[in-house]
């Protein structure tokens, strides 16, 4: 078994890459271990996601993915539920 085998998985990890076009392997949350933060309980800000979509260069096009898609999460500085912008 190889350490590869038993690392964490990465929030990259979990980007639907079947929508890539090549987008997701500029995001600035690649490799981020952090991943309880993209996906905040509702009591919790996510100001340590957003600062890191604040500098993505493709912030626009992932908030537009997750609402096409019905993502839930923090997508483009923002956070969705289903595909429904519910905080900005
Ligand atoms: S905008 Fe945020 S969530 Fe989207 S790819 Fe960039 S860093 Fe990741």
């Amino acid at each position: 078994m190889t350490n590869t085998a038993l690392r964490e998985p990465t929030l990259a990890d979990l980007l639907p890459i079947s929508d890539s076009k090549d987008y997701w392997q500029h995001a600035a949350c690649k490799g981020d271990p952090n991943h309880e933060a993209w996906f905040p309980y509702p009591s919790q800000d996510f100001d340590y996601a957003r600062a890191i979509c604040e500098s993505c260069p493709i912030r626009r096009e992932c908030g537009e993915f997750a609402g096409r898609t019905g993502q839930s999460g923090v997508w483009g500085g923002h956070e969705y539920d289903r595909g429904k912008l519910i905080r900005d």
